[in-house]
Parts: C-alpha cells; sequence; structure tokens
C-alpha cells in the first residue's frame, strides 16, 4: 500500500480503518507521479475526472462543499512518497478560498479574522509553491510577501501576528494579490477548481525540487519511486483558544524512553509548530524544558483532549508496534489526527526503544535486530564530552538536546560554506537561527548542528535526529545574523565569529567555547545485550583489520572473530618504529646479498614480536598476516640528514645514499614494485616474515597458547606466484617445526587485488587455502581510479549520475561486484571448502556486507569501529534472505 499511496496516504488510512478522528480525503498515487513525469508533465487524462468524483465522497463525509459559495470546504494537498522525506517536498494549505467562498465561510465561522488570516496564507503558500517553484521560477516571492507582512506590523507598531485585525488581514491579503501580479506577472487564480489542480501539479513538481533531489541523493532514494498526493479536507487549528495544533511522538526520540513526547501551540498552524518561530508549548510534563517550562502543557491546558491523544497514542503503538510520529490539529474542541508515520530516532533512542518493546512483548526478537540501522550504531560508539572537562569548561549557551554526542569543529553560518569548508578538510559546526529543507547539504556534512530558533520537533532537529548527529536547537540567548557571519550571546560580550571553535555537547544541549577533550562512550549493558541478540541471527563471520595489539583488543571488545588483515609495513610508522625502520632502510639501500640479509635477520626479532603480540591477543582466533606491501621507495631516506645517518651506517658517501634511494624510484609505484614481486625478487624477505611467523606461534604453543596464524599473499595476479612463494614457506615451515618440535597449524591463502585473478581463482585455488577481496585495490584497478586521488572527480560523477555511490566506500555491484561474484565461483569449483573473505575499506559497509553474504562469503574484515557495523548489517542480511 505504501508503495502507491506513499507513506503518509497509506497510514491516513490505516487510521481510518481503526476509526480515528481523520479529516476526509483522497490520495493521488504515486503511479500517476511517474506518469506525469513520463508523459512530460502532463496530468494522466482522467485524473481530475477521477479527484472530482472522490471529492462528492469527501464532501459528503464533511458536509460541506468544494467551491460553495454557502458552505465551502476547504482543502489541503500535501506529497507523501514510500520513504518519509521531512519538509523536502511542499504542500498547499486552504485550497478553495477564493471571492465566490469567502463571504460563505465568514459567514459560517463568524470569525472573518480567522478567514483573512487563511486566505493571505493561501495566497503566500501558493505563489510560492504552485506558481513560482513548480514554474521553475526564481523570483524570491515569498521573500517579499514575508517583508511585507513584516512591513505592516512594523507601520502599526504589532509585536505579533496575533494582533492583526480581520481588516488588516483583509488589506494584506489584497496587498499580497497585488504583489503577486507584480512579481509573478499573473493573477493568484479565484477559482476554487483551478487552484486545487494548480496545486497537484506542484505536489508532483516538488519531487523533483533540488531540496528533494539533494536528500534523496544522501538517503539513497530512487528517483522513481514518486510522490503521491494527498487531498484531504482542511482542519483548522487557528481558529481561536479553543483551537491548536501540535506534533509528537509516541516516545521521546532523542533517547527512546516510553514517554508520550510532543509539542503544541494553541490558535496556530501545523507549519508554526516545525518553523520554529515561536517557541511551542510541552505537551504535558514529561516534555517540559527549560525553554518551555513556563508555557501550559496540552495536559494542563485540555484535559480530556489530551487524554484521548494519549489513548490514541497506545492505540497506534499497539497496530504499528512501532514508535510512531504523529500531527494533529484541534479545531474548536475536537481533535483531528493529521498523519502519522514511523519516526525518525537517533541510535541510542532505536536501541532502547528496541530493547523495550521486546520486553514489553510488542515486537520478537528478529524485529528488535531489525529495529536498528547498523549505521546507527556508530552514534552510540560515537565519542561524548569528557565530564570532567566539561565541568570546567566554559558555557556559552544552552539549548535543546535535540541530537546525541559531542561535536568540536569550526563555526560556519551557511549551508555552503559547510560544503566548501569540510571539502578543504576542515571539521564544522553550522550555526544558524533555523535551519530549512535548503540547508540539508550542510547539515549533512557538518560535524554538529545548533540553532537559536525551534523546538524538538523543528525541521534541524528532526532531519539531524535521523541522521544520529550531534544537534543543539533553540538556544535562545544566541542572536545569530547569517548575513555579517556573527552570533551574539545575549546579555554577555561573548561574540561567536566565523571560524572560532566550539564543542557541542548534543547529549545535554550545551555549547562551549573552544575545542574540549572527547571520551569514548562508556560501555552499555544495554548496547551489549543487544549485539548478543544480534549474533543469535549472523551466519556470517566478522573480523577485524588490526596491526597492533591494542586494536586487536579493542576490536575482540567489539565482538571481532579474528584478525582478517594484518598489515605488516605498520610496524615501520609511528609509534616505536624507529628502530625497525632504520634497520628497513639498511636493507632497502644494500647492494650486495650479504648486505641484505644481515639486515634481513637483523629485522626479524621485531617482526616476530609484533606478530606474537598480536597473536596473543587474538588467541584462539585466526590472525591473517599480510607479507609486506608497499613499494620499498615508500621507506628509503628522503631528507639530508636521514640519508647522513644510513651512510656513517653502512660506510659509504652521503652521494651514494642518495643514488640508491634515486635508483629506487618509480614512476607509478602503486603498480611497480610491490606487494608478492618484492618476494619474488627477494625470496629472503618473504622467508624472513614466514620465519618470525612461525617461532612467534610455536613459542606460544609452547606456553600453552592456541594461536592460528594464516599467511596471505597478496597483489597475486595469478596461480604461479603462489607455488613459488609456498615453496619458501614449506621450507621455512619444516625448519621452524623440527627446531621447537611442534606441529603447527596454519592457512595459506591470497589476496585477491587485481581483476586477472579474478578470472584465474580456478588455477589460484589449487594452491590458496583462501581468497581475501582486497577490495580497495581492486576497486582502484577495476575503474583505473586512483584511490587516493578519485576524492577529486568523484563527486561529479555521483552529482551527473554516472555513479550511484562512490565505489571506494560500497562494493560496486556491476563491476567490481561481478569480478567478486566470478571469483568466488571459479575458486570454489577447485576447492568448495574455501574460505572467503572481503578486507578492503568495504567491508564494513552495510550494503556491501549484504553483497558479501549474497556471495556467500565466509567473513568480512574491517576497522575496529566498524565490527559491530558489520555484525548487525550480517544479521540483517541473513534475515532479510534467509540461510546461505
Ligand atoms: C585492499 O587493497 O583492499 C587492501 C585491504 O589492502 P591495502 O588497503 O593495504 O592496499
Ligand atoms: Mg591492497
Amino acid at each position: 500500500m505504501k508503495n502507491l499511496l506513499g507513506g503518509k496516504g497509506a497510514n491516513l488510512a490505516e487510521m481510518c480503518l481503526l476509526g480515528l478522528p481523520v479529516p476526509a480525503g483522497l490520495t493521488i498515487t504515486t503511479e500517476c507521479c511517474t506518469d506525469y513525469y513520463a508523459n512530460n508533465c502532463q496530468l494522466p487524462a482522467s485524473l481530475m475526472d477521477d479527484v472530482w468524483k472522490g471529492m462528492k465522497d469527501v464532501e459528503k463525509n464533511m458536509g460541506m462543499k468544494y467551491g460553495d459559495a454557502e458552505n465551502p470546504l476547504l482543502l489541503s494537498a500535501r506529497s507523501g512518497s514510500r520513504s518519509s522525506m521531512p519538509g523536502m517536498m511542499d504542500t498547499v494549505l486552504n485550497i478553495g478560498l477564493c471571492s465566490a467562498t469567502l463571504p460563505g465561510i465568514i459567514k459560517k465561522t463568524e470569525n472573518p479574522r480567522f478567514v483573512y488570516d487563511s486566505y493571505r496564507r493561501l495566497i503566500m503558500m501558493y505563489a510560492d509553491v504552485v506558481m513560482e517553484k513548480a514554474e521553475g521560477l526564481d523570483k524570491g516571492i515569498r521573500r517579499q510577501l514575508d517583508e511585507m507582512f513584516d512591513e505592516f506590523k512594523h507601520a502599526k507598531g504589532y509585536k505579533s501576528d496575533t494582533e492583526l485585525s480581520a481588516d488588516d488581514l483583509k488589506t494584506v491579503a489584497e496587498q499580497f494579490k497585488a504583489k503577486v501580479k507584480e512579481v509573478m506577472g499573473v493573477e493568484f487564480p479565484d477559482d476554487a477548481k483551478e487552484q486545487l489542480v494548480g496545486a497537484i501539479k506542484a505536489v508532483f513538481k516538488s519531487w523533483n525540487g533540488r531540496k528533494a533531489v539533494s536528500y534523496r541523493r544522501i538517503e539513497g532514494i530512487p528517483d522513481d519511486w514518486g510522490t503521491a498526493v494527498n487531498v484531504q479536507a482542511m482542519v483548522f487549528g487557528n481558529m481561536g483558544d479553543t483551537s491548536a495544533t501540535g506534533v509528537a511522538f509516541t516516545r521521546d526520540p532523542a533517547v527512546g524512553t516510553n514517554i508520550f513526547y510532543g509539542e503544541w501551540l494553541i490558535n496556530a498552524q501545523g507549519e508554526d509548530v516545525v518553523a520554529g518561530i515561536r517557541t511551542p508549548n510541552p505537551l504535558n510534563d514529561d516534555t517540559k524544558n527549560e525553554q518551555n517550562k513556563h508555557l501550559p502543557s496540552l495536559q494542563e491546558q485540555m484535559p480530556n483532549i489530551y487524554k484521548e491523544l494519549d489513548d490514541i497514542r497506545t492505540n497506534l503503538e499497539r497496530e504499528f508496534t512501532d514508535m510512531l510520529d504523529i500531527e494533529f490539529t484541534i479545531q474548536e474542541g475536537k481533535l483531528y489526527m493529521l498523519q502519522c508515520r514511523v519516526g525518525k530516532r537517533t541510535g541510542t533512542a532505536a536501541l532502547n526503544m528496541a530493547m523495550d518493546m521486546l520486553k514489553e512483548k510488542l515486537i520478537d526478537e528478529k524485529t528488535a535486530v531489525m529495529r536498528v540501522e547498523p549505521a546507527q550504531l556508530d552514534e552510540l560508539l560515537h565519542p561524548i564530552c569528557d565530564p570532567k572537562i566539561e565541568a570546567t569548561a566554559k558555557l556559552l549557551c544552552k539549548g535543546l538536546p535535540a541530537g546525541p554526542g559531542a561535536a568540536v569543529g569550526k563555526v560556519v553560518f551557511t549551508s555552503e560554506d559547510a560544503v566548501e569548508w569540510t571539502r578543504r578538510g576542515e571539521k564544522v559546526l553550522l550555526v544558524r537561527k533555523e535551519t530549512n529543507p535548503e540547508d540539508v547539504d550542510g547539515m549533512r556534512v557538518s560535524d554538529g548542528i545548533l540553532t537559536s530558533l525551534g523546538g524538538m520537533t523543528s525541521h534541524a532537529a528532526l532531519v539531524a535526529r535521523g541522521w544520529g548527529k550531534c544537534c543543539i536547537v533553540g538556544a535562545g540567548v544566541l542572536d545569530v545574523h547569517e548575513d555579517k557571519k556573527v552570533a551574539y550571546v545575549k546579555g554577555t560580550d561573548m561574540v561567536i565569529k566565523e571560524g572560532d571553535v566550539l564543542t557541542l555537547n548534543g547529549t545535554k544541549g550545551h555549547a562551549y567555547e573552544g575545542a574540549l577533550a572527547l571520551m569514548e562512550s562508556s560501555e552499555n549493558p544495554r548496547f551489549q545485550e543487544f549485539m548478543s541478540m544480534v549474533d543469535k541471527f549472523r551466519t556470517m563471520g566478522v573480523r577485524t583489520n588490526a596491526e597492533t595489539a591494542e586494536d586487536a583488543a579493542l576490536a575482540r571488545s567489539f565482538g571481532a572473530e579474528g584478525i582478517g588483515l594484518f598489515r605488516t609495513e605498520h610496524m615501520f610508522y609511528g609509534k616505536g618504529a624507529d628502530q625497525p625502520l632504520f634497520i628497513l632502510r639498511k636493507m632497502i639501500l644494500s647492494t650486495t646479498n650479504e648486505e641484505r640479509l644481515a639486515a634481513i635477520n637483523e629485522l626479524e626479532p621485531f617482526v616476530k614480536k609484533d606478530m606474537k603480540e598480536t597473536l596473543a591477543e587474538m588467541d584462539g582466533l585466526p590472525v591473517t598476516f599480510r607479507l609486506l606491501d608497499p613499494p620499498l621507495h615508500e621507506f628509503a631516506p628522503q631528507t639530508a640528514d636521514k640519508q647522513e645517518e644510513i651512510a656513517k651506517v653502512l660506510g659509504i658517501p652521503v652521494a651514494e645514499v642518495a643514488r640508491r634511494v634515486d635508483a629506487l624510484h618509480e614512476i607509478n609505484p602503486m603498480m611497480g614494485h610491490r606487494g608478492v614481486r618484492l618476494g619474488i625478487t627477494y625470496p629472503a624477505i618473504t622467508e624472513m616474515q614466514v620465519r618470525a611467523m612461525f617461532e612467534a606461534t610455536a613459542e606460544l604453543l609452547k606456553e600453552g597458547k592456541s594461536p592460528k596464524p594464516e599467511i596471505m599473499v597478496h597483489v597475486t595476479i595469478g596461480g604461479r606466484e603462489l607455488t613459488i612463494t609456498k615453496a619458501s614457506v614449506d621450507k621455512i615451515y619444516d625448519e621452524v617445526c623440527a627446531k621447537f618440535g611442534v606441529k603447527i597449524d596454519y592457512l595459506y591463502g591470497t589476496m585477491i587485488e587485481i581483476p586477472r585473478a579474478c578470472f584465474l581463482s580456478d588455477r589460484i585455488a589449487k594452491t590458496a587455502q583462501f581468497f581475501s577481496f582486497g577490495t580497495n585495490d581492486l576497486t582502484q584497478m577495476t575503474y583505473g581510479f586512483s584511490r587516493d586521488d578519485a576524492s577529486t572527480f568523484l563527486p561529479d560523477y555521483i552529482d551527473k549520475k554516472i555513479l550511484d555511490s562512490d565505489p571506494f566506500q560500497t562494493i560496486d555491484p556491476k563491476g567490481v561486484g561481478e569480478l567478486i561474484t566470478m571469483s568466488c565461483e571459479r575458486g570454489r569449483k577447485t576447492n568448495p571448502n574455501l574460505k572467503i573473505g572481503i578486507c578492503g575499506e568495504q567491508g564494513g559497509d552495510p550494503k556491501s556486507v549484504e553483497f558479501c553474504y549474497l556471495n556467500g562469503l565466509t567473513y568480512v574484515s574491517c576497522s575496529p569501529y566498524r565490527v559491530p557495523i558489520a555484525r548487525l548489517s550480517a544479521a540483517h542480511a541473513a534475515i532479510k534472505h534467509g540461510k546461505k
């Protein structure tokens, strides 16, 4: 139903079936929208006939008639796609107000002020959405009308919209119409039928509006889904003090607590609550906070309606078995449900709700596992402010805690700056009065968001929460001037300028000056409980890429079942690397076999120590050691002082060292003398590493441990390199076993990183006991895109839809994916027991994990922090696709 009626339409239908008070209406399907686009933006031929026919039922149900002079029905036209796109598409309200219907509705409501207020809202929305945006124009009519409205209020000395009289609003409406004619060159349509047709087309058009397209790109929503249009009888929250409008969540969307959480405004229309113009009232005691505690709650002001709404909350949760986000309107004391949908939530809330609902027996374990998106786990593992440091930090302002975690970054004031600064590699915080759907690109790239206006259901809060981004809204003491790129902290002499560094604590809603130290979020027992449940459904293994005992320990605590990639060369970078690097340089710069062998022997104890520590940390679990990978010149001393140092040790002139370094230079080193090729030329290098590994294993065996080493030969192009290397391995194996008097179990395998190796996988599998797809290099080699430089042009490829996503992040199913599938098939044909893994970056990406599952991989391997994400992704894949 959702595919055809859109989320909103399907849920409205569901609420009707539950007997909830929903204003009558009809839904135009998403198929009509796709037809509309296929037909060069023409409405399907019979559509309006069907609409007018359906309208008869709506009229009957509401006891009013559309376009009627005596008893006119007013309509709204709202978008609604399969998947929620909050605020990204357009809506038109109060459709049907025109000179023919105004007198009738004034007579009926006896409330001319309300009627003219609705009328001026219609003119503004219609001009903006239907006459400007849908026509692809950029005349700024909404801004101009807004300014006109402000000038009018200013001239009259009014502070708030509620001070305008009926006559004032009538004058404003007339001025608006004149302005629309002047700016747009056409009259605002004074005909109810014409208004409805225009509004329907405009909602279809908004599917392809700039912000909707940007949002779809970020969320991966296909362009051809289209939107439905919900045409529904209007009910009014702005009909005086017994009318109101509000939004609520059936549970707290920020942390997941089982409380009814919402905001409402008396005498207002829906958009006023989310626009952040007025601070909304709390729904009940549970929703009170610093900013709104002085305002009466719905529970206090209209207890009966609150009770009805609270019952609906229970009813809806029972029906949908999920947390819902609802919109309601109270028209002169009567409650109407305008919409409900499964609510967006932070990762913390998703996990807490899943565990609570499981306990409440609302859902089963499988559903609970599916309720948390793998990417949301990231948030739970992300840093928080170190509380000790936070206690002494200089507080800038307080707001509402809209998105959890902490963020440190430089302040920018526009979405464009956020995008540009992050392209330069800066971490930014987007500071604004409020955000609107135009800002999604900037919000996406920012580490945190801070707004001076808006409540917990404002656009910024909703979007940030959906993305699990740190966010503070409604920091009322901030006076933000986006045009001047400054914000003043009212009542103090503090000023925030562009580029200033701040820290946001989105869990508390506090912003601080400067960069505070962050720390890892402490171990959450519910997280552990959830992850154990995840593993009940997971069938594919999850390992980690780690090179140090610390990383191995961390990954193990995250549930890694072994190491899928130990990059040996890491011991030559960073902490404690000076001595081994120096010896490696001696080896690289040797010109005779003796010199080289001496250096290699000198290096072995370091390599062995490193391997032994990691094997010990991962005791009982497999550790895949990859042989030395980079081209040797990467380690050659480049600076004069380093060359001098090595010249002294080798007893040769500095000029000779410089000459040898020069000789190692390669034009295209990534395709040069690297990987297995080093061992083919210098078998002694391979032998030293293999000996180190076997000796480390033998020593651990003697200590009563259970090391499980695996040797991985890399950047291979076929079977021969593997058989040649295997001969060296066998020789060393025999020597070490004899020396220690032990029998060592190990696996011998290869990394598949070159397309040729995919083609030759049947032959490779004759020697290799396992394959591990090195999808970083495999993607680089398949595309011919440098993995180090592609970021300069990849965004253009994605913008121009040449590629759906970055293939270095998500396995490209068409090219690289096909190669992997073929390699698995060919490899397994030779050896049905072949173990197959992946250790490229994509190994921690949820979509790629699903791909690996579908190809029957034995395991995925990823960086320690992505291990929980990979575990959950693998469980999702198993639940979605059944046992492999
Ligand atoms: C790969 O190429 O996918 C890989 C894991 O190896 P590296 O990133 O070290 O080249
Ligand atoms: Mg590689």
